[in-house]
């Protein structure tokens, strides 16, 4: 629109206030601006998908006056959603709200658009009304629940916004699964899943810190497991095989063990577990049972139509309040090559 600016005062007062209406309206798109780059930044300042979430719904809090929120993460691979995040006005400890209907975030995240369910149109019995799904080229992450809301409803413009916080949302937890990934990978083993050597030496120099605060003699233990003539083993059977038999046993140890206890490759065929507030009779039930789970366990081997098994050799010990890192596993080691040079298939305290 232009205005002449050589017409009467009543004009030009008209033309002020239309000023003034946009100066607000710029100040108001300021604020909203703001506001955003306030919740990029909060969005991108973690990698815990748990805090992300928090921050998705004190965002979303701090334009609309929700009574119930929840951000839930999707997983392609197993199709299951985990809520990661809830929010309750009525609680400080909100629980995830019963009325969650998992198979309707499936559909609104399979069609990829916002669904908004405008009050005096519920066709839901239960009380929600808005659902945006977290998703982006490549993935689909998860959604954004509003479950509750105390304004009349939701506005284009809150409806731009709510959509900009799920954007920024999605990259933010895109980021942080992708990160989780790429720590998980760096403490594990590629081709059995247990931690990796490295994770393990950190987590025994925690054991003995742990262990030396304690005021009773609290102690942990140690087993060396090595598998008997591998190298045998895979002349004949081939290292794919070998591979196979590898993944098997360490499944059988993951059986055979409680969740507390840590198993680690320590290289090759040789694997390393930490009992934690072990006893010298405890550890050495624990390393006859395993011995015994690996012998028994038998392994079909398609090329010659048998069933093969192997045996292992364990070294056992307990930590000492005098012993370092690196003490104790040698004498784990000492052990192990106690038991190969003894005849193998057993297990050696020392
Ligand atoms: P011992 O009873 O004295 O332990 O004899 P061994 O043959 O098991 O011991 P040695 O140290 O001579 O050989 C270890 C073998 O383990 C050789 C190597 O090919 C095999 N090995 C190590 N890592 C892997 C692996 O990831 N996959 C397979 N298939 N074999 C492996
Ligand atoms: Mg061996
Ligand atoms: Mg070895």
């Amino acid at each position: 629109m232009s205005y002449d600016l050589k017409t009467d005062p009543e004009d030009t007062s008209t033309l002020l206030h239309r000023i003034h209406i946009l100066e607000s309206q710029l100040e108001e798109i300021r604020l909203q601006t703001n506001v955003l780059l306030d919740i990029a930044r909060a969005l991108n300042a973690s990698l815990d998908p748990r805090v992300i979430a928090a921050n998705i719904i004190s965002a979303i809090a701090s334009l609309i006056s929700i009574d119930q929120a929840s951000v839930c993460l999707y997983k392609e691979k197993t199709q299951e959603f985990e809520v990661i995040g809830v929010f309750d006005s009525r609680t400080i400890s909100p629980q995830i709200p019963p009325n969650l209907d998992f198979s309707f975030l499936s559909e609104v995240l399979a069609k990829g658009e916002t669904y908004y369910c405008p009050p005096g149109n519920k066709t839901q019995d239960w009380e929600w009304i808005c659902c945006l799904p977290l998703q982006n080229a490549q993935h689909k992450t998860g959604t954004i629940n509003i479950h509750a809301i105390r304004q009349a409803e939701i506005t284009p413009e809150q409806m731009q916004f709510l959509e900009t916080v799920a954007g920024h949302a999605t990259s933010a937890l895109e980021n942080a699964l992708l990160y989780a990934i790429v720590e998980r990978e760096s403490i594990t083993d590629g081709l059995t899943g247990v931690y990796n050597h490295r994770y393990f030496q950190k987590r025994l120099r925690e054991s003995i810190s742990l262990c030396q605060r304690h005021k009773r003699s609290v102690t942990f233990g140690l087993l060396m497991v090595d598998v008997d003539n591998f190298k045998l083993f895979n002349d004949r059977y081939g290292h794919q095989f070998g591979d196979t038999v590898l993944q098997t046993i360490v499944r059988e140890l993951r059986n055979n063990l409680r969740e507390e206890d840590l198993i680690a490759r320590y290289g090759g065929e040789e694997f390393v577990i930490l009992i934690p507030e072990a006893t010298e009779k405890i550890i050495l039930f624990i390393s006859e049972k395993i011995r015994e789970v690996v012998e028994r366990t038998k392994v079909y081997n398609t090329a010659t139509g048998v069933d093969v098994s192997v045996t292992v050799s364990i070294g056992v010990t307990l930590w000492r309040s005098t012993d370092s890192p690196t003490s104790v596993i040698l004498r784990a080691d000492h052990a192990l090559y106690k038991a190969k040079t003894t005849g193998r298939n057993q297990s050696v305290y020392y």
